[in-house]
């Protein structure tokens, strides 16, 4: 019978160290532990919160951010499978009561809703994924006339990350645009009156976009006497992956607890990967200091996770950094198998590597779900989807194509997004042009009208129909008119909606049947949401990933293969890991080699990559592949070279493949005579 302590038996000193630090007092000191990849970090929190809730804290005042709500989601369950016996409690009664599991975005959009009234704030906000932020800031743009007057004025999607940029480093427009966007700052003065009337724009039409979330909980508690509200939700606050946190995110934190009591935040700076959206690796080196009396630190040594040739490649790879906190790793994970380096001609052979990499593996006895292959970018993964798709070999993608993106899908949500929030200007311009005969002109013209109503619902049947829209506009009226007054009980409505909407799909598209295949999958994930507003807000923060069934829904018993790009797969881990492309170009990205601070920021991406794997490693090396960028005016083929991450030097670390393999040239020696040179290695050894 195992004692209740039995899972603090598990974990070695440090880690227990940082597991117990002052479990049983109300408010222990902040605490911070900094570790590289696979050494138990996220482990440590989960047993962390358990011992918490062992002690007597309420799981229900547990504040836990994440970087994904699957992360956050996975983390509960791992709470729930330490505590849970312990504690003897039913089943996910411990998961339930985590209810602040979550992402900062997630966590933000609910305490805006529960406070909004106190910040001049109407619950009723829509929020604006980054596609809908740039179609406004387009709008936006277009009302201000800069794109039509000022030549070569930055695009939306720029406008946009310029403005995203101010917002999450918490810095100066002029500093921004010197140091990141140079060659927007002659656009100064019009930027900043762009973003004035973006500001105003959302907030007439009452949404926010997702800086939004961060920026009004910011400002929120600003305010003390909500800041004092807010603060005593909790009592213990964890972070996870806390080298990815951002100024303004670090700034809520300090806002949450200016002592830093009860707060406890994990992290690695050799794995901090998202500087493009303004995080920085400061919040981490800087927590020990930020606070009085300082943190308490707690450093972990060993990984558990890679075989010992997997970390010592990935060791030698983060040990080229310019600069770096965290120590190099051990492992008793002993093995004969090296990394792989595989050099295969092009991009159809790479793929055919993997295919039957994975299959192999499969018929050995890892399962797909247990193998993942990792790509720089989420368009480097095409071709082998293809490939995957036509050995039927399932597969689900993460962070690349959502779900979401498709633009019936999107259709569909903007018509409940309108319905929820009449102002929604995005919303409404997308589901009026879905009407024949209705361009941006006209729905803008509609739009100007019903902006002058307090009832933009009741007001859309006083506008004259459109002429060329028929049966389809009354329907429409009729059909907004229900979803807003709520007649219709959820998640009936999206078949409603579906009624409404079919009709329009099949005089649009060819495939419109598959099309409403999709829009039933909608429905069924919809059931899963106890309302409309919880289904939109969480479906924009965290959308489903694609499948290649093309399904929302997770192929729940199957197996297939993860497909992941290399920033969404932080944190995880597989026994067998592929990683395309790694080439000069690709990783480092062409795009990302302009400094040495973006430079090293790939360089972190290359050991995040590497490190995700526990058993098998295989780095592919395409002699050529193919490249989409604008800067380089269209597609082209690039002769690549190897990734200057791993030179000559450090190849001994790798076993060097070549495949397809080439019939060796001493076959066609005579036997006996040994080659003087084998042409075939040295070749390979140039790469
Ligand atoms: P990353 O930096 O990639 O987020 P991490 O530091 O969070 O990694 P974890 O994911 O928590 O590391 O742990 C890596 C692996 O090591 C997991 O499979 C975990 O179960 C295992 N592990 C962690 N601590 C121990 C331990 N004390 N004993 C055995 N296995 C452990
Ligand atoms: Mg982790």
């Amino acid at each position: 019978m195992p004692s209740d302590t039995a899972y603090l038996e598990a974990l070695n000193p440090n880690q227990r160290l940082a597991v117990e630090h002052g479990a049983g007092h109300a408010a222990p000191g902040p605490l911070l532990v900094i570790a590289g990849a696979g050494s138990g970090k996220t482990n440590t929190l989960a047993h962390r919160v358990a011992h918490l809730i062992r002690h007597g804290a309420d799981p229900r005042r547990i504040l836990l951010l994440t970087f994904s709500r699957r992360a956050a989601s996975e983390m509960s369950r791992r709470v729930e499978r330490i505590a849970g016996s312990v504690l003897g409690l039913g089943s996910g009664a411990i998961t339930d009561a985590l209810t602040w599991a979550g992402t900062f975005h997630g966590v933000g959009a609910r305490l805006l809703r529960e406070h909004a009234q106190q910040i001049g704030l109407d619950p009723a906000f829509t929020i604006h994924d980054r596609e809908d932020s740039a179609d406004l800031m387009n709008l936006v743009r277009h009302e201000l006339r800069f794109s039509e007057t000022k030549t070569r004025f930055p695009a939306k999607g720029t406008c946009l990350a310029i403005y995203s940029r101010v917002v999450n480093a918490q810095a100066d427009l002029d500093e921004v645009l010197k140091t990141v966007f140079p060659w927007c700052a002659m656009w100064t003065a019009e930027l900043r009156t762009l973003f004035g009337a973006y500001v105003a724009a959302k907030q007439a039409q009452n949404v926010l976009d997702y800086d939004d979330l961060l920026l009004y909980w910011a400002g929120m508690m600003a305010e003390p006497a909500i800041a004092a509200q807010v603060s005593g939700l909790f009592d213990h606050i964890l972070v996870d992956e806390y080298q990815d946190t951002n100024r303004l995110q670090a700034s809520v934190l300090l806002a949450l607890r200016p002592d830093g009591r009860g707060l406890t935040v994990v992290g690695d700076d050799a794995q901090s990967i998202y500087s493009f959206r303004a995080a920085t690796v400061r919040n981490i080196l800087d927590f020990p200091s930020s606070f009085s009396p300082a943190a308490q630190i707690v450093t972990l040594d060993r990984n558990y996770r890679s075989t010992q040739p997997i970390l010592a490649a990935a060791n030698a790879v983060i040990d080229q950094a310019s600069e770096r906190f965290t120590k190099n790793l051990w492992t008793e994970r002993l093995s004969a198998q090296k990394p792989m380096l595989v050099t295969v001609k092009d991009e159809a052979d790479q793929v055919g590597y993997i295919a039957r990499s994975v299959l192999e593996a499969r018929e050995t006895g890892t399962p797909l779900k247990q193998q993942a292959v990792l790509f720089r970018s989420s368009s480097h993964s095409g071709p082998l989807e293809i490939e995957l798709t036509r050995r039927n070999i399932p597969f689900v993608k993460f962070g690349g194509l959502k779900f979401l993106d498709a633009a019936h899908i999107k259709d569909m949500l903007a018509v409940l997004r309108w319905a929820e929030n009449p102002r929604d200007r995005v919303a409404g311009f997308r589901v009026l042009q879905l009407m024949p005969g209705i361009g941006p002109g006209t729905a803008g013209r509609i739009l100007d009208a019903l902006g002058a109503s307090a009832d933009p619902a009741w007001a859309l049947g006083e506008v004259p129909p459109p002429a060329k829209a028929g049966q389809h506009w009354p329907d429409l009226v009729a059909m907004v008119g229900r979803l807003a007054s709520r007649e219709l009980s959820w998640p009936l409505e999206l078949g409603y909606v579906r009624q409404w909407y079919e009709p329009l799909l099949e005089a649009a598209y060819e495939d419109a049947p598959s099309r409403v295949a999709d829009i039933v999958q909608l429905e069924q994930i919809a059931a899963g949401y106890p309302g409309r507003e919880r289904f939109l807000t969480e479906l924009t923060l965290d959308p489903p990933d694609a499948t290649s069934d093309q399904a929302g829904v997770p192929l729940k018993d199957d197996d297939y293969l993860i497909l992941s790009t290399i920033h969404s797969a932080k944190g995880q881990e597989w026994k067998a890991v592929h990683v395309l492309n790694v080439v000069d170009g690709c990783i480092p990205s062409d795009l990302g080699t302009g400094s040495a601070h973006e430079l090293e920021e790939e360089r972190r991406l290359l050991y995040v990559a590497m490190t995700r794997a526990k058993d098998e490693l295989h780095l592919l090396v395409p002699q050529r592949f193919y490249v989409t960028q604008q800067a380089r005016n269209g597609d082209r083929h690039l002769y690549a070279q190897r990734t200057r991450f791993i030179p000559r030097a450090m190849t001994a670390l790798f076993e060097d493949i070549l495949w397809p393999p080439v019939t060796p040239i001493r076959a066609g020696l005579m036997p006996g005579q040994p080659a003087v040179v084998d042409m075939a290695a040295k070749m390979r050894s140039m790469w």
